[in-house]
């Protein structure tokens, strides 16, 4: 999928979002290769070890995969505090969308105008505690929200249920105010809730353990794309 069609005009995606967060990290791009184009987008999960409690990838990863990946869409989600610090260095390698999360900086509206004027499609993230209320003043700015379904920092966890409430809010305020950003959930994601996340409202599933935890990752993928029902 190309970064133009990252819009809901002329339908509903319905795609799913990789993590390579659950890939072997010796073979990264073996597991992207091992997902034969089933996995639609790649989900980079950008950890700092303040913001949350676990430290991951820099931007020379994104470099990486941009080279060794060229046309893939790479969807870089920065849990990082604070993004000011950071957006600029991973907006340079050209993901195609990348998000930050609103709580993490007193500037959300300053840091997306940023990433937009890089010519960076901007996202805009929130935790499982944090309200809709926190990004409507940005809505109009974005191109994804992001929806964490888990508390952020590590891969494998249980999904929580009453954010989907928050996708709801999101789902009502994109029709009322007539916005066009993709609604994604991210964490605890799996082939059985896939359908109900699609009906619940969510455009782009980010799964993680559910796709490179399984023996055949390309078949996993199948498998949620299928009960997704797109
Ligand atoms: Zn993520």
């Amino acid at each position: 999928m190309t970064a133009s069609a990252l819009s809901l005009k002329g339908g509903k995606p319905g795609l799913l979002s990789s993590s390579i967060l659950s890939a072997n990290p010796l073979a990264i791009g073996d597991g992207i290769r091992s997902l034969r184009s089933e996995g639609d987008w790649i989900h980079v999960d950008v950890m700092d070890g303040h913001f949350v409690p676990n430290l991951t990838y820099g931007p020379s990863l994104v470099r990486a995969l941009r080279t060794e990946f060229p046309s893939a869409f790479l969807d870089v989600h920065i849990m990082v505090e604070p993004p000011e610090a950071f957006w600029e260095m991973f907006a340079a390698e050209k993901p195609d969308v990348l998000t930050v999360h609103a709580e993490a900086t007193s500037h959300i509206h300053r840091v997306l105008q940023g990433i937009r004027a890089s010519g960076v499609r901007p996202g805009v993230c929130l935790n499982p505690g944090a309200p809709t209320a926190w990004i409507e003043p940005v809505l109009h700015m974005v191109d994804l929200v992001l929806v964490m379904s888990v508390n952020p920092g590590f891969g494998g966890q249980r999904f929580i249920p009453e954010v989907l409430d928050k996708v709801k809010d999101l789902v009502r305020l994109r029709s009322v105010r007539s916005y066009d950003y993709l609604i994604e959930i991210d964490g605890g994601v799996n082939a059985k809730l896939a359908n109900s996340l699609i009906q619940s409202g969510c455009d782009v599933l980010v799964a993680g353990n559910a796709v490179f935890g399984a023996d055949n990752p390309a078949e996993a993928a199948r498998e949620i794309k299928r009960n997704m029902g797109v």
